[in-house]
């Protein structure tokens, strides 16, 4: 490294000292004592295992649906351990993570999952709305950045999709963004501005619950599922102290699911990081601009996405990792050596905040990842137990859509949603360690230095993207 280079990491060091390697949406909420844990054996129509969003949307949902239907959610710590409690949460109408990707993975539905999309973003906005969720919605809309100009073709691609599926989206050019966002490396964006933005997840998932709860299901934490097995009363589920006999099971165990060995082969634990700074001064926030508060993400390969908070913080992401076995709780990521790098892109894209801004939190997150980068459905115990997951980093609202089509599935309901490709087919194989482990690295390291160096990292990004893998959408 040169003294530059090493300059940089000292400050980025400097910069993480006082660090708290934990949540700032949980840490920034009062401490609530959880619901208790399962100690009699019990029965239910539905069983959801998994107290993240698509647990809790099933769960209210559910019944909702129908009053009569009896609904228990298990989750194996408190709601919100997951993804739930740990994402940027930039609301989008996509519910199969972006246009792009709806083209890629799904191109006849496209129309038809956009306006599902659209569906149920009205859907999410009018429960939080009627169950009085206070979780700091802003509507400022999502805007796709071009750093430099090599990004310019992706932007400009994705406003044609915007514009082309109904969307109130503008194009911006470099003056117009550089408005927007006083970052320099900003070459143009699109911004679609209507039903998407950002919330405050930690609000959102304590919401849901208490939605859940008066909705009349019957929640316990740190009751972990430990296996399950059909008799002929329906589905038995272990738990430690006792077990649930449920007519049907909705497993929303997300990237825990990577753990489970027959999911597993469609769905990998990778870890997602953040960092979000101390409050911006009045001053400090004049120097960014950001006025119309849009959650952004950018055109690096290694993509990086941004928001900011209620309390002025800016929330900085976007470092994909992979630990061996699909471990969701790596040690490593309490330290601050796994966030340097994320904090020098934050210097990069705001480089008038470089010498002056501290990092108050610093987290990773597990994400279930697929092929498609989106929910799909595993049947077990002759459909009636379901896997509905793998939403990658898009779920925080998509999960309302997933979390209902997986009771449509579990229900037997011929429905429109039932019959398409999304719900009736699966995701390509992941293979399984030690090559899982080992693809991981090689492409992590790929991805780092793809735009730099290119190389045999375009070769071997084209073939990780010949397994299914969008890596350069
Ligand atoms: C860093 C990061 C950034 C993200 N940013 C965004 C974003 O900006 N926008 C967006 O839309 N999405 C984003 N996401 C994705 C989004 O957070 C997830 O898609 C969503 O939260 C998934 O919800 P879930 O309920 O499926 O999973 P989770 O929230 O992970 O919930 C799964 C739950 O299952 C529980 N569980 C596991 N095993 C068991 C068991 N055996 N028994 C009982 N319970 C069990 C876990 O404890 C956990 O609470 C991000 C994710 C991460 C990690």
């Amino acid at each position: 490294m040169n003294d530059a280079a090493d300059e940089q990491v000292a400050k980025a060091e400097a910069a993480l000292a006082d660090t708290r390697f934990t949540t700032y949406w949980l840490d920034s909420l009062d401490v609530v004592d959880d619901e208790s844990a399962l100690q009699e054996d019990t029965q239910c129509d539905l069983l959801v295992v998994g107290g993240g969003f698509c647990g809790l949307w099933a769960a209210l949902q559910a019944r909702e649906q129908d009053p009569d239907r009896s609904v228990v959610l298990i989750e194996a710590h408190s709601v919100a351990n997951g993804a739930s409690g740990r994402p940027a949460a930039i609301m989008s109408t996509s519910v199969m993570h972006g246009i792009d990707n709806t083209e890629r993975i799904f191109p006849d539905d496209v129309a038809e999952l956009e306006r599902l999309g659209r569906e149920n973003m009205d859907g999410f906005r009018e429960t939080v709305e009627r169950y009085a969720i206070d979780c700091d919605l802003e509507w400022g809309g999502e805007m796709k950045v071009s750093i430099g100009d090599q990004g310019l073709a992706t932007v400009e691609e994705d406003y044609q999709l915007y514009l082309k599926y109904g969307h109130d989206a503008v194009k911006l050019d470099k003056d117009a963004v550089q408005a927007e966002i006083h970052s320099p490396i900003f070459h143009g964006g699109t911004w679609s501005k209507q039903r998407c933005g950002t919330v405050h997840p930690g609000k959102l998932v304590r919401g849901l619950k208490r939605a859940a709860l008066s909705a009349g299901v019957r929640l316990h934490e740190n009751t972990p599922m430990l296996n399950t097995r059909k008799t002929a009363a329906g589905i038995e589920v272990n738990t430690p102290a006792a077990s649930i006999t449920a007519r049907k099971v909705l497993l929303a165990t997300n990237a825990w699911a990577a753990g489970h060995r027959h999911i597993s082969r469609r769905v990998a634990a990778i870890r997602d990081r953040i960092v979000v700074t101390e409050p911006l001064s009045d001053m400090q926030m004049e120097k960014i601009g950001w006025r119309n508060r849009q959650g952004i993400y950018d055109t690096r390969t290694q993509l990086n996405y941004m928001r900011l908070t209620a309390d002025n913080r800016i929330l900085f992401g976007g470092r994909l990792d992979y630990f061996y076995g699909n471990d969701t709780d790596p040690a490593l990521d309490r330290t601050a050596q796994p966030f340097i790098r994320l904090v020098q892109s934050f210097y990069r894209t705001f480089p008038q905040l470089a010498d002056e801004i501290r990092f108050d939190y610093a987290w990773s997150g597990p994400i279930g990842l697929t092929t498609r980068m989106a929910v799909h459905y595993q049947k077990y115990h002759d459909g009636d137990m379901v896997f509905a997951g793998g939403y990658s980093g898009f779920g925080v609202t998509a999960s309302r859509f997933g979390a209902r089509v997986g009771l449509a599935i579990l229900d037997q309901q011929d429905i429109a949603e039932t019959r398409m490709q999304f719900a009736k087919t699966l995701p390509n194989y992941i293979p399984p360690e030690p090559f899982r482990w080992i693809g991981a690295k090689i492409t992590m390291y790929a991805l780092d230095t793809l735009d730099e160096k290119g190389g045999w990292r375009k070769l071997w990004v084209a073939m990780v993207e010949k397994m299914g893998f969008p890596i350069t959408l």
